[in-house]
């Protein structure tokens, strides 16, 4: 493997039905039900690995109603990973669903964009409409890694490590930042929630949360410049990542896939 050639993996930890027309700005025409999964990501090569988000527990899981299909330490001991020998954490976004599980990577540091941690700390915070996707504890708990000399500020893009770097989006959040990653198959973008669905980037449409609806849209031609193709893009809870792609080893199909092969489509 080259220096800068990575493995990138899916692991989707959890699930959540809810009405389609719950996706979308305007809403959706069809009043059926639908489903959203919940993922980490895993970078791996050379410098190590990467763990991207940190999903959310099952307390946090019961407090808001979702139901979490596979703990997330299962699906890293299914690839190989060990949380307490993660040494690099990405964090896309402070919101509950991607920064709960603060204590489970001891060793980590942790990667931020500036203007992500500002707003969840900040004058927005007094408004419970902003406030809703972020959980006082998650926030709390990265402030003090703050404090424990624990955490990397990024400020727009930056290069991680060689064929690893962070690209800052906002839209959704103010502080958001997708991953892209040089594998085999060319670059990968980890959107995490700058598009959340195919169809929020295909139909450039937009998920009711969101700090900015201007920088979303912009967000999607972002993502697309960034990735090798549409089909080298990962959004951050479509249901269809873990259809399309194969799985990292025989049984774990629709919960960890490789995201550095190519797509079944
Ligand atoms: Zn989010
Ligand atoms: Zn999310």
């Amino acid at each position: 493997m080259s220096d800068d050639v990575h493995e990138v993996y899916a692991v989707r930890y959890a699930e959540h039905a809810r009405k389609r027309a719950d996706n979308y700005i305007f809403g959706d025409p069809h009043d059926e039900m639908t489903s959203i999964s919940y993922f980490v990501w895993v970078i791996k090569g050379p410098h190590g690995t990467f763990v991207c988000d940190t999903g959310f527990d099952q307390k946090a899981a019961t407090e808001r109603a979702r139901t979490i299909v596979h703990p997330i330490d299962e699906g890293l001991k299914a690839i190989g990973v060990a949380p307490d020998k993660v040494e690099h954490v990405i964090a896309t976004h402070m919101h509950w669903d991607h920064a709960g599980n603060y204590d489970m990577f001891p060793n980590a540091r942790y990667h931020v964009q500036d203007t992500e941690m500002a707003y969840c700390t900040g004058r927005c915070m007094c408004h419970q409409t902003l406030r809703i996707p972020f959980s006082e504890d998650d926030v709390h708990a990265m402030v003090r890694k703050i404090f424990a000399y624990r955490v990397d500020f990024h400020d727009g893009d930056e290069e991680l490590a060689p064929g690893i770097t962070l690209h800052r989006i906002g839209g959704h959040s103010k502080g958001l930042q997708c991953v892209r990653v040089k594998t085999q198959r060319g670059y990968v973008v980890v959107a995490s929630d700058a598009c959340h669905l195919y169809s929020h980037i295909d139909e450039g449409r937009v998920f009711p949360i969101t700090y900015s609806v201007a920088e979303t849209l912009e967000g999607y031609r972002t993502l697309l410049k960034l990735a090798s193709s549409r089909h080298h893009m990962v959004p951050g809870h479509d249901p269809d990542v873990t259809k399309i792609y194969p799985a990292a080893k025989p049984g774990l199909e629709d919960w960890v896939v490789r995201l550095d092969v190519a797509p079944k489509i």
